[in-house]
């Protein structure tokens, strides 16, 4: 229907998690960058391919209520932000959307609260985490320092990000000027050849300590003491190392971290919850809305001191540790090894006897424990797991042990939606969904959603009534899902 390098006039509806705005032409899905929701626009098709097409904007016709002038340089270029065209208001808005569409269409809840997001008051710098990839070896003279652009490892160079900390500008620059000193050179993708992968920072916002880590093909890097230098005038600055990654992969991270100067790791506070974090280790990256978000599973807990409490996919602990304060026993399962390291090292730190950990799926360890040990039958389970959502091998099982409530914690709400009507099925009543939001400027949303064990007959009779009409709204809207897809 479509040719290559046709113009085309669409209104957007959607958009997808890499940020491509999504409308249709006579039916015909079209896939556009640059553009976002309630914008119309005048695109160029790129691609065609049978069941959709590739677009870029060319010119927006109308802009969608909430369009802004991007503040930063490389808005549309870059893949990381996905939403700096809308003000943050608006972005606020789309995410309430997107989150209440899966728990009502995906999850078939037509009556569950999903309460108003919980955005930041400033929206910029707030990322406590910079990943930057390295590049130029293609014969450029200059190294470059960037971001990949959306769908691909073409790098966007820039000399600082506006969602980063004030000052990690600086440590960009040293690390450029390291690699012209030292000749160590960037790392290209294409042969496998070339050093310098990827500039790893991390900065504990309640401590200001900042590591650097450079991702070398390799076991070590030439003069490294002239960035150490250089990075020691930088404030907060408390070690650089080398990450080991000489696999030909998209992978950032290898296994190994060597140490090079000062410490491997920092130390940042969660409430008065203290934790040492590894480069390596998964760390949530907006500390602000961290508190916020595990303030909000803490009261969905509800914790007297008596409970047993299951903190599943736990990373380097910081739920389990956050709630063991306030519980009776808390039990963390994570698959990372080196994050239960973490984990066991910061209960220590903060002598929180009551929090043990335990290494492997959490679909396998869970059962494994409960058949060894009745005292670890849960009073709460809290769940963190990655955007594919639990397995359901672990949702069954979590219905098998009953706690009275379970606390859900996700960052992709379909696979959330999906994994609550699992639960809700299974005797659960869905309390609320509260979404918030943990990175401004992309298309991401973190939501809190509360469950709690049906107490009675009664209880469960009427929610199955309710859910017998859900079903036959989701049985519905399948029907005709499916017509509109085929
Ligand atoms: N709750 C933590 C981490 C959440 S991220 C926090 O807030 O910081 C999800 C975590 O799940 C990651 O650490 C990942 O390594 C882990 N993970 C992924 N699959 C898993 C599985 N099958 N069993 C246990 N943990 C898993």
């Amino acid at each position: 229907m479509f040719v290559k390098n046709q113009l085309t006039e669409l209104t957007i509806e959607d958009i997808t998690d890499t940020g491509e705005g999504i409308g249709h032409v006579d039916g015909f899905t079209v896939f556009v960058s640059r553009a976002v929701p309630g914008d119309t626009v005048r695109a160029r098709i790129i691609k065609v391919k049978k069941t959709y097409a590739i677009a870029k904007a060319e010119e927006i016709l109308t802009p969608a209520a909430g369009r802004v002038e991007p503040k930063c340089p490389v808005a549309g270029s870059c893949g990381g932000c996905q939403l700096s065209y809308l003000s943050y208001e608006a972005q606020l808005q789309m995410k309430q959307k997107k989150v209440e569409d899966c728990v009502r269409r995906i999850g078939g809840f037509p009556d569950v609260p999903v309460l108003p997001i919980l955005g930041m008051d400033n929206p910029y710098g707030y990322r406590n985490k910079g990943q930057f990839p390295v590049g130029g070896a293609n014969g450029a003279i200059l190294p470059v320092l960037g971001f990949y652009a959306g769908h691909s490892h073409r790098i966007v160079p820039t000399k600082s990000c506006l969602m980063l900390w004030n000052g990690h500008e600086k440590i960009l620059a040293a690390v450029v000027d390291y690699l012209m000193k030292s000749g160590a050179k960037p790392y290209d993708e294409e042969t496998g050849k070339g050093l310098v992968r990827h500039v790893l920072m991390r900065r504990g916002a309640a401590t200001g300590e900042v590591s650097v880590c450079l991702v070398v093909n390799g076991r070590s890097v030439p003069k490294p003491e002239i960035l150490w230098e250089s990075l020691q005038q930088i404030d907060g600055v408390v070690g650089l190392c080398l990450n080991v990654n000489t696999e030909k992969t998209n992978v950032i991270l290898g296994r190994e971290t060597l140490p090079l100067f000062g410490s491997v790791t920092i130390t940042d506070y969660i409430g008065d919850v203290s934790f040492v974090i590894s480069p390596t280790s998964f760390y949530q990256v907006n500390p602000v809305q961290m508190k916020v978000l595990y303030d909000t599973a803490l009261s969905y807990a509800g914790l007297t001191g008596n409970e047993v409490v299951w903190d599943l996919y736990c990373g380097i602990g910081t739920i389990s540790l956050f709630l063991a304060k306030h519980a009776k026993r808390v039990i963390g399962v994570e698959i990372v090894e080196d994050a239960i390291i973490d984990a066991k090292a910061n209960a220590m730190r903060n002598r929180l006897t009551n929090a043990e950990f335990h290494c492997g799926a959490a679909e396998e360890v869970v059962p494994r424990l409960i058949a060894e040990d009745e005292t670890v039958k849960p009073d709460v389970v809290v769940v963190d797991p990655p955007r594919k959502g639990c397995e359901k091998s672990l949702l069954e099982t979590i219905l098998s042990m009953e706690p009275a409530r379970i606390v859900y914690v996700s960052c992709d709400p379909a696979t959330l939606a999906r994994d609550l009507r699992i639960l809700a099925d299974g005797g659960y009543r869905v309390d609320r969904v509260q979404p918030v939001d943990q990175f401004p400027g992309s298309v991401h949303v973190e939501v809190v959603s509360l469950l709690q064990k049906m107490s009675n007959t009664w209880e469960r009779t009427i929610t199955l009534d309710v859910e017998m009409e859900d079903y036959h709204r989701i049985k519905n809207r399948t029907e005709v899902t499916a017509d509109a897809t085929e």
